[in-house]
């Protein structure tokens, strides 16, 4: 018998160890795990040595598509294949249109999601995604009961801009999805509050992006992650935080969670990695909500994520061009930048080659974890039985990050010039080689929507 790859001669990793071994792979799946001797002979055999040898990065927070993004599909996931990423999940937004790019109401949650399905047609990489609820009506809520058993089981709510909710309509879809078992993602900045203050700018002629942080203060996140986590906990719901930009809302969902078995939160690469030194260095180029913090909000990133009460890193992957942020004042730029590309490199290179983040626990925040915590067995591991979504790493290689490489449709980086140590060579996607050395090297499509399972958190 032989199988399709075996990848031999590195070191394996996983969320819990490092081990010298070889991984087998046939028809798209890991089929053995051991020493090479003891596996059996491949078509390809791919010499590891010196090498990392891990599951692809689940990025549970990207926006393809979407109205907070250019990128398509076949463009997003070539910049995510070559960055190591195996898996991202994206938004379907209730009540958006396609078409026009417009919040006009003709898409009901169900028809938004098959949308984004045919949009992925042309993936590279496998996609998911949550059903956003952008709307306070009776029939968004009757459709919580299709989509959150049927492969969607984690629903986005915002607290701020116009797709915002109300405390108490929040309160109506989590009372949802504790009856269906589903996870409520949230985005937490308390709307009025950061309105008020952008008014404020505005009236004051504060246009420069140095004044943009103080526009969406830390306290503004805390106080609607406290509403939000405090409504999911008395209802039942399970709540996930997103974008966890700063020591106070870290420290309330820390105060939330007990056992991480109905609160769960991620931070991004972006708040691990730059602080807002950044709009005077930058510009509007890293303008994100909330915004970058202080020096002491990236170091308290980093505890919470030692001490396990931040549990994902994702890249809340945006598309948009470098002339669309060309705005006279902030306030006129579009939010977010492209990272599916940099976003685990620079990650990698912040948390394990700057600060000595073991690679078990750098596998754990990237893939391992988000695969649990949305529902995708078949991901985030190397256990023989699940999909062969693998990367081949290099620790010691170094490179200068160059917006000139970028696949995103987005034509910047944020991390522009920065030299990191740690680079991606391989990806595989259920067993195929999809980039190679920097390059894709197989067709749009391969991609394959993934179907998600209501997560059991207590495990
Ligand atoms: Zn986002």
């Amino acid at each position: 018998m032989s199988v399709d790859t075996v990848i031999a001669g590195g070191t394996l990793v996983t969320a819990d160890r490092t081990f010298e071994g070889a991984l087998a792979i046939d028809d798209g799946t890991i089929v053995g795990v051991g020493a090479a001797e003891q596996l059996p002979d491949a078509d390809d055999v791919v010499d590891a040595t010196g090498k990392y040898v891990m599951p692809g990065v689940v990025d549970p927070h990207v926006h393809v598509a979407d109205p907070f993004s250019i990128d398509s599909y076949e463009t997003a996931s070539k910049a995510a294949a070559l960055g190591g990423t195996t898996t991202v999940i994206g938004f379907a937004f209730q009540g958006w249109n396609p078409a026009t790019e417009a919040f006009d109401g003709s898409y009901s949650l169900p028809e938004a999601i098959d949308s984004v399905r045919e949009r992925g047609a042309d993936s590279l990489v496998d996609f998911g995604v949550h059903g956003a609820v952008t709307e306070e009506t009776d029939e968004g809520l009757e459709d919580l009961a299709e989509v959150v058993p049927n492969g969607v089981p984690s629903i986005k709510m915002f607290t701020a801009y116009d797709v915002g909710l109300s405390n108490g309509f929040m309160h109506r879809v989590f009372e949802r999805l504790a009856a269906l078992d589903g996870v409520g993602v949230l985005h937490t900045e308390d709307g009025s509050v950061c309105d008020v203050l952008t008014e404020a700018c505005k009236r004051e002629g504060k246009g420069d992006p140095v004044h943009y942080p103080a526009s969406r203060p830390d306290y503004a996140e805390a106080m609607a992650a406290d509403d939000a986590v405090r409504m999911a906990l008395e209802t039942g719901a399970k709540y996930y935080g997103i974008h966890t930009s700063c020591r106070k809302a870290a420290e309330v969902l820390e105060a939330a969670r007990e056992d991480g078995s109905r609160v769960r939160a991620e931070t991004c690469v972006h708040f691990t990695t730059l602080d807002e030194s950044v709009y005077a260095e930058q510009g509007t180029l890293p303008l994100f909500a909330p915004p970058m913090r202080t020096p002491d909000d990236v170091e308290a990133m980093f505890e919470h994520l030692q001490a396990g009460s931040l549990d994902v890193v994702s890249t809340d992957h945006c598309a948009y061009t470098e002339a669309s942020k060309q705005v006279d004042d902030w306030w006129d730029s579009p939010f977010g930048a492209n990272l599916l590309q940099t976003g685990f490199p620079v990650f990698h290179d912040e948390a394990v080659t700057q600060r000595g983040f073991g690679y078990p626990t750098l596998v754990r925040l990237v893939s391992t974890a988000p695969a649990q915590t949305f529902g995708l067995p078949e991901k985030g591991t190397l256990t023989p039985g699940t999909d062969a979504d693998v990367v081949v790493f290099d620790p010691d290689a170094s490179y200068t990050i160059d917006a000139a490489d970028n696949e995103s449709k987005a034509d910047f980086s944020i991390f522009e010039g920065r030299e990191v140590t740690g680079r991606v060579e391989k990806t595989f996607v259920r067993g195929t080689l999809v980039a190679d050395d920097g390059e894709i090297v197989a067709d749009p499509g391969h991609g394959q929507f993934v179907e998600r399972i209501q997560p059991d958190w207590s495990a």
